[in-house]
């Protein structure tokens, strides 16, 4: 503890031990995990991480972060999260990204040379995962330390089947920076990341067969307003249809400061724009959207290496297995990541509350201040401002349907609502 004051630029702050810490009983041994695991652990490293020996019930071990990093006292032992982005590491780790997680092998790409490695996660930080399932996800940005230098590189491939990291040079997570745009999953009530660092969501709906739904648009938007992340609408097999019978509803999205674009993976329309937003150094995409409306196919125009991409996706969840970890995180020629993960293809409603839906509508939010009630719902209420810009159509009428629909509940929660209103456009 003397030398943590020394250096006095440092926070003492102890964490509990998870179950995988304590000793283990013999009855759950299982002893080929046990070798995977130490394999790599590299506590070297860890000397500023003191083990406190206090019985078997409530170990805890010290730990130091940087100075300030955990925010007030008071906060700091539930900012565990916060914690693993601010932990002390090697001088030598450098910046990756996490382009999927396997079992216990994380795939991860120098940020600076796009090299990649097969990475074991430094045991601290999996000591700090108590609120998810996994400390890494896909789309982590982290710092990571190379451990053998032996050049074995190896293209990736995601579509190539007989990829493997095992062949990859080895390095150790150190270091999590913290995460934005996640996209999650609730499993038997708890949420579970399944990536990280998302930048764009490309909604995917089609003009036809099936057909728009433009409520399910709303609801997309919805998720990626709560997420934080910009989304794109794009409408797909725009040859199917009269395409100006589309710019009144695109042109409302764009009023909104939507982005949009009307596409056919068929024709190419519409595809270089589309490939321009999506390949952009660094940027992470996420390709939503209901079945069938040509998201394979959009990706494949992107990006003609992918064909192979859902098949390997479906094979694996066929396994039945991984099917959190699945998600994986593809690198677009010319720059840019697509995730894809069966668990996302479809957003669902989930965790949005009543009292926030009002927010995520961009062309609602200006009048609800203007309300008679400071806690107006728009529904029901007298002197409603919202209301009013309905009748005035400043605010679209089908869009206030659809929140007063989200509002009763239809789908608030997780489900969406079976039978969507769809909009009926003019065959071409
Ligand atoms: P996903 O389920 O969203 O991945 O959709 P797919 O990419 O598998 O496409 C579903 C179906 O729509 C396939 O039969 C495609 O050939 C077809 N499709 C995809 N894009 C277009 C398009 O732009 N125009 C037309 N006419 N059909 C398309
Ligand atoms: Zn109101």
């Amino acid at each position: 503890m003397a030398c943590a004051k020394k250096k006095g630029k440092s926070q003492k702050i102890r964490v509990d031990f998870r179950k995988n810490r304590a000793g283990r009983t013999r009855g759950d041994a299982d002893l080929t995990r046990d070798v995977q695991q130490e394999r790599f652990q590299e506590d070297e490293t860890l000397k500023e991480e003191r083990i406190r020996g206090k019985g078997a019930i409530f170990r805890q071990r010290t730990i130091h972060v940087e100075e300030n990093a955990a925010g007030p006292a008071g906060e700091t032992l539930l900012a565990k999260d916060a914690l693993a982005s601010q932990l002390r590491v090697a001088e030598d780790a450098r910046p990756g990204v996490v382009l999927r997680v396997h079992g216990l092998n994380t795939l991860v790409e120098d940020a600076a040379t796009g090299r990649l490695y097969r990475c074991a996660v430094r045991r601290l930080l999996r000591t700090l995962a108590t609120s998810h399932r996994h400390v890494v996800v896909t789309g982590d940005s982290v710092l990571f330390r190379p451990v053998d230098a032996e050049s074995r590189d190896s293209e990736y491939a995601p579509h190539d089947p007989d990829f493997t990291m095992e062949t990859l040079p080895e390095g150790i997570i150190e270091r999590v920076e913290a995460r934005h745009g996640c996209l999650c999953r609730t499993s038997r009530g708890r949420l579970h990341t399944l990536v990280a660092n998302i930048d764009q969501a490309i909604l995917v709906a089609s003009a036809a067969a099936p057909g728009l739904k433009p409520n399910l648009i709303d609801r997309m938007i919805i998720m990626t307003e709560k997420m934080g992340i910009r989304p794109v609408l794009c409408i797909n097999k725009a040859d199917l249809v009269d395409k100006t019978r589309l710019m009144p509803l695109l042109g409302m999205y764009a009023r909104m400061g939507y982005a949009s674009l009307l596409v056919s993976a068929v024709t190419g329309e519409g595809v270089p724009q589309l490939c321009q937003l999506l390949k952009q150094p660094g940027v992470r995409s996420v390709v939503t959207g209901q079945s069938g409306v040509g998201k394979s196919s959009l990706l494949n125009a992107v990006e003609p290496g992918l064909n192979l991409l859902t098949r390997e996706v479906s094979e694996e969840n066929e396994k039945g297995r991984h099917t959190t970890s699945a998600a994986q995180l593809i690198k677009l020629t010319g720059g840019g990541y697509v995730v894809d993960t069966p668990g996302i293809r479809q957003f669902e409603l989930w965790d949005v509350v009543p009292a926030e839906v009002a927010n995520f509508f961009r062309d609602i939010r200006p009048y609800c201040s203007l309300c008679r009630f400071p806690d107006c719902t728009h529904t029901h209420e007298i002197d409603c401002a919202v209301k009013e810009a309905v009748e005035e159509n400043y605010i679209d009428a089908r869009r206030y349907m659809n929140y007063c629909q989200i509002m009763a509940g239809d789908v608030v929660g997780g489900r969406e609502s079976e039978e969507d209103f769809e909009l009926e456009i003019e065959q071409g």
